[in-house]
C-alpha cells in the first residue's frame, strides 16, 4: 500500500490550505472505484479506474487507464506517477462528488436531470490489448483510430448533433459529457428520456436531423407525408439527403451532401492499406480501396463486394467502414454512418462447422411454420464470426449498451442473395461490473428455481446471438414480398423493422430444441437458453418501448411481445407472491421448462406467419395487447426492479 502524501492534490482544493492535507484526497482513497469513475463521467474525463487490484480502496497508477473520444484523456501516468493533470482531474472529481453529497451548490432542475441522466449508465470498460503488435500492426490501430474520429464528427453532423454543439454551456462539463455521449442533448436514459426539460442545452432546443429539410421535420408526420409522395422511393432511398431545390424536395447523394468529410475518410482509409502486409491481408487491402472508393462516389454496394469476400480465415481485423443502420433517423430510412473496427475472434469457426449441416433444416421448418403465401428457400447463411470490438465510431457507439450482433450489408446484391456477412461482438458484457449487475438485477424478478438456470459464462449469450443472426437470413427476410410489396411498404417502416426483429429474437429461442435434440447443446444449456432469452427481454422491457420522441424501441417491442405470449401460454407464470431469488422483492416470474418449447414454437408459427402473409392486423394486435397495454406483461414493476442498476455505457481503452 502506497503511503506516498502527494503535496500536489492541496493546490485544487482551497480547504486543505489552512487545515492540512485532505487525507482522502492526498492518499487517493476519497472515491470508490464506482464513485471513481461515475464522477469521471461527469466531469466528462477520460479517465477509468479498471480495478483495484490489491483491495486497498486507493486508486494507484497501474490500476487507472486513458479513454478514448473523450476531450480530456490525459496522461495521467508518467514513469509510474500520477501526473499534475491526474490530481487536478482527481480533485475535481472529489469536490463535485462532496458538493452533491452534501446538497452542494443550487443546481438548477436541468442539471440535475442531465446528472441524472448520466448516472443510469455505468462506463463499462471495452479495453484491447494491442502490446503484442509489431510497428505496422500499432501504425494501422492508428489509422483506425483517425477514421473512427472521421466517422464520428460526420455522424454528428449527419445526426444533428454538430449544428448544436456550441450551445452546451463550456463551463459545465456533466452537460458537456451527456452531449458527447448522448450524440446530442436530449437525455436518452430510462428515467430522464421522456422529461421535456432534461437536455445539455438550457432551453432543451429540438435536434433536427440533417437528412430532411428542417422545416419538414416541425411536422411530425412528415415520415409518412413522404412515403405517400411519388417519388417517395427517391426521397427515401438511403444513402441520400433530402434537400429543397428551387422549391422542390430532391434527393442528394451523401458523397455530394458530405464531400469534405468523406473525402477525408476515403484518404484514411487508402493511407491504411500502407501499414498493411499485402502477402497477410489482400482482401482487407482491396476492402479499404473499395470502400475509400465508395465514400468517394456513393457506390456502397461496389464496396461490399469487397467487403463480403473478406472472412475469419483471411484477414485477423473486421473493419465496416460505411452507412448502414437506419434506427437514428426518425423515418428509419436513411443509413448512418459508422466504423466498426475489431479483431477477429476465431472461435466463430467451431460454431459455424456445426450449425452449417442444419441450415436446410432450419429453413424447412420455419418455412412449414411461416406458412403460404411463403415457401422455403434455398438459403446459405454464414454464421456469424465472432469478433472482439476495439472502437466502435459513429452510429456505432450508443450511448447505452451496445450492438452484440449485426447482419450487413441491408441493401443491394450481397444482400438479397445471401452473400453478406454477419458478426457476433463477444466483449460486451463481459466485464465483472457488468456481470455482476446482471445477476443482481434478475434475482430481482425470477424466482429461485429460475435463477438456478441463469448462467453468466458467456455461452448462453453467445449461443443466442448466433441463433438471433442466424435467424436474420431464414423464413421471410429483408427481400421478401406479398402481392410485390416489401415488409417496409406492408408494415410501415418501424414496425417492419421490429417484426424481422422480432422474427430473429424469437429463432434464438426456437431453434435451441433442434440443437439439443441433435446434441449440439445439452438439456442444461437449453434451460440456460430459455433463461437467457426471457432475461434479455427483461432488460429491454425495462427500457420502454417508444423514445422520448415517441419512435418505437424495436427490441423493447419485441421483448414485451416474447414475454407476453410465454405468460399467456403458461410458460412463464407471474406469481404475485413468490418470492424472488433474491430474498427481498415479492411477487416473482417462473419459467416453465416443460411449456416452453411447444410456447416458443406456437410464437415462431405467428411471428413467421405475420411476416409470410404481410398480416399488419395480426402485428397490430400483437403491439396492442403486450406493448401498449399491461395487462398481460407487468412493465412497471419489470422497469422498476431491473434500472435499479445502471445500464452499461461502454467506454473504450487500449493496452499499447
Ligand atoms: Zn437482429
Amino acid at each position: 500500500m502506497r503511503k506516498t502524501v502527494s503535496a500536489i492534490a492541496c493546490l485544487w482544493l482551497a480547504a486543505c490550505g489552512s487545515r492540512g492535507p485532505d487525507p482522502g484526497l492526498a492518499h487517493h482513497t476519497a472515491l470508490s472505484r464506482a464513485e471513481f469513475n461515475r464522477w469521471a463521467l461527469r466531469q466528462n474525463l477520460g479517465v477509468y479506474w479498471v480495478a483495484d487490484a490489491n483491495h486497498d480502496g486507493q486508486v494507484q497508477p497501474d490500476e487507472v487507464t486513458s479513454l478514448l473520444f473523450f476531450p480530456v484523456a490525459g496522461p495521467w501516468v508518467e514513469d509510474g506517477h500520477f501526473t499534475a493533470r491526474f490530481e487536478q482531474a482527481y480533485a475535481a472529481m472529489v469536490e463535485a462528488s462532496r458538493a452533491a453529497a452534501g446538497g452542494g451548490a443550487p443546481e438548477d432542475e436541468r442539471q440535475r436531470l442531465v446528472g441524472e441522466d448520466l448516472d443510469q449508465g455505468r462506463s463499462s470498460l471495452v479495453q484491447s490489448d494491442m502490446s503484442s503488435l509489431d510497428e505496422r500492426g500499432k501504425a494501422f490501430v492508428d489509422h483506425m483510430l483517425h477514421v473512427a474520429s472521421l466517422v464520428d464528427t460526420l455522424y454528428s453532423t449527419q445526426a444533428g448533433a454538430a449544428a448544436l454543439a456550441a450551445r452546451v454551456p463550456a463551463d459545465d462539463p456533466a452537460s458537456l459529457s451527456l452531449f458527447r455521449r448522448n450524440w446530442g442533448p436530449e437525455c436518452v436514459a430510462p428515467r430522464t428520456e421522456n422529461n421535456p426539460a432534461c437536455s445539455a442545452i438550457p432551453g432543451a432546443p429540438k435536434r433536427v436531423v440533417d437528412a430532411y429539410p428542417a422545416q419538414l421535420q416541425a411536422d411530425v408526420g412528415f415520415c409518412a407525408q413522404l412515403d405517400k409522395r411519388p417519388d417517395a422511393a427517391a426521397l427515401l432511398s438511403p444513402f441520400t439527403v433530402v434537400r429543397e431545390q428551387g422549391g422542390k424536395l430532391a434527393a442528394v447523394s451523401y458523397a455530394q451532401a458530405y464531400e469534405g468529410p468523406m473525402k477525408a475518410i476515403a484518404a484514411e482509409l487508402d493511407a491504411a492499406t500502407t501499414s498493411l502486409d499485402p502477402a497477410q491481408e489482400a482482401p482487407l487491402i482491396a476492402y479499404l480501396h473499395a470502400a475509400a472508393a465508395s465514400f468517394r462516389g456513393n457506390d456502397w454496394l461496389a464496396a461490399d463486394e469487397a467487403w463480403a469476400r473478406m472472412n475469419a480465415t483471411n484477414s485477423r481485423w473486421y473493419v465496416r467502414a460505411a452507412p448502414d443502420e437506419t434506427y437514428w433517423d426518425p423515418c428509419a430510412r436513411k443509413a448512418g454512418f459508422h466504423l466498426t473496427f475489431a479483431q477477429v475472434d476465431r472461435g466463430s469457426l467451431e460454431w459455424q462447422a456445426k450449425l452449417a449441416p442444419l441450415q436446410t433444416e432450419m429453413e424447412k421448418r420455419i418455412a412449414a411454420l411461416a406458412g403460404a403465401p411463403y415457401r422455403a428457400r434455398k438459403v446459405s447463411f454464414h454464421l456469424p464470426d465472432f469478433i472482439q470490438v476495439v472502437v466502435n465510431a459513429g452510429n456505432d457507439r450508443a450511448p447505452l449498451g451496445a450492438t452484440v450482433g449485426e447482419s450487413l450489408p441491408n441493401w443491394g446484391p450481397v444482400a438479397n442473395e445471401g452473400r453478406g456477412r454477419t458478426v457476433a461482438m463477444t466483449n460486451f458484457y463481459r466485464d465483472e461490473d457488468s456481470r455482476a449487475a446482471r445477476r443482481s438485477q434478475f434475482a430481482s424478478l425470477f424466482d429461485a428455481t429460475t435463477m438456478a438456470g441463469y448462467s453468466d459464462d458467456g455461452q448462453a449469450d453467445l449461443l443466442d446471438t448466433i441463433l438471433h443472426e442466424a435467424t436474420h437470413n431464414l423464413g421471410p427476410a429483408h427481400e421478401y414480398a406479398v402481392d410485390g410489396r416489401k415488409d417496409g411498404a406492408v408494415f410501415g417502416g418501424p414496425v417492419a423493422s421490429m417484426l424481422e426483429e422480432l422474427k430473429a429474437r424469437t429463432g434464438a429461442l426456437y431453434y435451441l430444441e433442434l440443437l439439443r435434440q441433435t446434441g449440439l447443446v445439452s438439456d442444461a444449456q437449453a434451460l440456460n437458453g430459455y433463461t437467457y432469452g426471457v432475461a434479455w427481454a427483461l432488460g429491454h422491457i425495462a427500457q420502454g418501448m417508444y423514445t422520448g420522441t415517441g419512435r418505437r424501441k424495436a427490441y423493447g417491442n419485441v421483448a414485451a411481445i416474447q414475454v407476453g405470449m410465454l405468460i399467456d401460454a403458461g410458460a412463464l407464470v407471474r406469481d404475485a407472491q413468490a418470492p424472488a431469488a433474491n430474498g427481498s422483492d415479492h411477487g416473482a416470474l417462473s419459467l416453465r421448462p416443460g411449456r416452453v418449447v411447444a410456447a416458443v414454437d406456437d410464437m415462431m408459427k405467428k411471428v413467421a406467419g405475420i411476416k409470410a402473409r404481410g398480416d399488419s392486423a395480426a402485428a397490430q394486435a400483437l403491439i396492442a395487447r403486450y406493448v401498449d397495454s399491461s395487462e398481460v406483461v407487468p412493465h412497471a414493476i419489470i422497469a422498476e426492479r431491473m434500472l435499479r442498476e445502471p445500464r452499461a455505457s461502454f467506454v473504450y481503452a487500449l493496452r499499447r
